[in-house]
């Protein structure tokens, strides 16, 4: 069985010593008191709660799944007492308003909690990170009646949430939503349709479910301009708060799927059930995309998250199963065999986990900490440079962490050979898991046609530019020091690279939109590496400097697994930059019936 050790050596190094998140937090008027001994205390205690009450329930909450009978879903056994304790211990309310009894800590804080839980057990961690996505639509839309009523029980944890975007004649297209909103007399509204893949749908994790809701009123846009968001709680509560009314919205079938087994992904009919509005009518979209960006980010740690526990256990693996004698001479002369991991080959798989898993962390948590300066900095400009690299960032790091995570998933099954195909290792899980985060949250495809359309192409690159400075001022300050140089040269062409091929990009859309559309995939992976390259760059940074006062092994890895990134995984932007170069009429010159022609 696969075990999880939360990796906070890494954490605190990403933390402490390379964003040194304490000085910018202390800067932010709400977070002052956010030291790094108030971190650690969180990190080390969540840790024990991932890897002692959410890790031994990932294998068997996979095998045993969810069940539906007569309209009520149960959990895999052990998923609801986890969630009591997660309530009692107050892990839901950390990253809340103190205004409804949360904890008022940064998300800076809260996202390594958040990896620990996705690595110890992904499919149990979805119930209370779709309550947070309600949670924030409900703060940011809500009214306030809306938000005394249901907040205090969200924050606690007492009632959970969900998005209900999907239906069966759209998932990216949401403009073709057809579920309706009827007004009532009494100022709320009557919803009548169908949703299908709810994550969290239905569970007896909670007393009360409150699913938020796309649909469209009968007067509205047929399209995305029509939709509005509601709130539709499973249980009306009374005036006291109690759920009361059972409302018109329940499970009509769970989906068998492929992984995150312990998490419910039900379809939802509503039939007449009553809901409330959140924010204006027919501005439903634009409710979802203040969320969106934390929403994404979220999933981005799915790739981390399964990357981390993946990777864990292919190394113990590696050291542990010996295999063939090492190509360079015997290493382990004591034992019939030398361990995988002396094999070049093996090594390639672990280093490649390591050090996406590694970019990944330093990348999200300074994404993270954006976030933090985005919602909570009294300067005006300072959030807005910060909103600006949120938004230019997110689809690199929902796609580009959850496509890397897959990868490293899938590596770190290879490393156990025929045992890791077999169910026992818990190796297949990790793969099957992390194989969704590519899709929900708006597909990766749709992520990368987000950046360049919307992010670079729409703004004349100003977000870009924000930051390529960034990294164009750090690689000018490496310029005395001779050490940094193997990290510096490539990152600096790759920043060349970049802006060429934006430029270009930009002047052939204005002729062909398809040109758009054909590089969007290999463009987000390119920008993908320019931003993983600049963290591993600064983490090398570091690493020497620390290395030269404060020897440690720790540092010398930092260092060796920096130069593997930028030597075999950051080398791929040569491939990704002749693809794009080579345009769109290679995908569209071919008749639509002619993939069909061969059989
Ligand atoms: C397990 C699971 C849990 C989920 N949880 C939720 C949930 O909690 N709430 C919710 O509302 N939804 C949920 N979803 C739905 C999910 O978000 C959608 O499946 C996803 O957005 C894709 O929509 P679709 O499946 O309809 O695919 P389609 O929209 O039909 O797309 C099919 C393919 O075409 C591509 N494509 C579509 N349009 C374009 C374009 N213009 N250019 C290029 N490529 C394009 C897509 O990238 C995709 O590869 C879940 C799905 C699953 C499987």
């Amino acid at each position: 069985m696969a075990t999880y050790k939360a990796p906070l050596r890494d954490m605190q190094f990403v933390l402490n010593e390379l964003l040194e998140v304490d000085q910018t937090l202390a800067a932010l008027p709400d977070f002052a008191e956010v030291t790094p001994d108030v971190i650690n205390q969180y990190l080390e205690s969540s840790a024990q709660f991932a890897e002692n009450e959410l890790a031994p329930l990932n294998q068997t909450g996979d095998i045993e799944g969810c069940k539906l009978e007569n309209g009520v879903v149960t959990t895999p056994k052990g998923f609801k007492e986890a969630y009591q304790q997660f309530c009692e211990q107050g892990y839901s309310s950390i990253c809340c308003a103190p205004a409804y009894g949360g904890q008022g800590m940064p998300l800076t804080l809260g996202l390594p909690l958040m990896e620990m839980q996705i690595s110890a057990n992904v499919a149990w961690s979805m119930y209370p990170g779709l309550s947070h996505g309600a949670y924030s639509a409900l703060l940011a839309h809500g009214s306030d009646e809306l938000r005394q009523r249901y907040l205090p029980k969200l924050v606690s944890g007492i009632w959970t949430g969900t998005m209900c975007l999907t239906e069966p004649q759209c998932g990216t297209d949401l403009g073709l939503i057809k579920t309706r909103a009827i007004a009532n007399d009494d100022g709320s509204y009557s919803i009548t349709g169908t949703k299908i893949f709810i994550s969290a749908g239905e569970h007896d994790m909670a007393e009360n479910i409150l699913h938020l809701v796309l649909a469209r009123l009968p007067d509205s846009p047929k399209d995305i301009k029509g939709l509005s968001l509601f709130l539709v709680p499973k249980w009306i509560p009374d005036a006291a708060g109690n759920p009361a009314t059972r409302n018109a919205i329940s499970a009509g079938s769970l989906e068998h799927k492929m992984g995150i087994k312990g998490n419910a992904t039900a379809v939802m009919n509503l039939d007449g059930a009553q809901g409330w509005l959140l924010g204006e009518v027919n501005k439903g979209m634009a409710c979802m995309f203040t969320m969106m960006n934390a929403a994404r980010l979220g999933i981005g740690m799915h790739g981390l998250g399964l990357g981390e526990i993946a990777c864990q256990n292919a190394v113990a693996y590696a050291q542990e199963r010996v295999q063939m004698r090492a190509l360079s001479g015997t290493k382990h002369a004591d034992l019939p065999a030398d361990p995988l991991i002396v094999h070049p080959d093996i090594r390639r798989m672990l280093l490649t986990g390591k050090a996406y898993n590694e970019g990944a962390r330093a990348f999200s948590y300074w994404l993270a900490l954006q976030l933090d300066i985005e919602e909570h900095a009294s300067d005006e400009a300072q959030r807005q440079d910060a909103a600006d690299l949120v938004a230019l960032l997110t689809p690199i790091a929902k796609a580009f962490m959850t496509d890397n995570g897959y990868t490293v998933t899938n590596l770190s099954q290879q490393v156990f050979g025929g045992h890791g195909y077999i169910r026992e290792t818990g190796m297949e899980q990790f793969v099957r898991d992390a194989r969704i985060s590519m899709i929900y949250e708006g597909t990766n495809g749709i992520q990368a046609l987000d950046l360049i359309g919307r992010k670079i192409m729409m703004d004349q690159g100003q977000k870009l530019r924000k930051f390529t400075k960034i990294v164009h001022k750090f690689c000018q300050a490496q310029a005395d020091d001779a050490a940094m140089s193997e990290f510096i040269t490539p990152l600096q062409q790759l920043l060349k690279d970049i802006t060429d091929l934006t430029m270009a990009i930009g002047m052939q859309a204005m002729t062909n939109r398809d040109e758009v559309g054909a590089a969007a995939v290999d463009y987000l992976r390119l920008l993908g590496h320019l931003v993983y390259g600049y963290f591993w760059a600064r983490m090398a940074k570091v690493a020497l400097t620390k290395q030269a006062s404060a020897p440690a092994p720790f540092y010398v890895a930092k260092l060796a697994t920096a130069r593997f990134y930028y030597s075999r995984l950051m080398t791929e932007t040569a491939t990704l930059k002749a693809s794009i170069q080579s345009g769109a009429k290679n995908l569209m010159e071919i008749e639509e019936d002619a993939f069909a022609l061969g059989y």
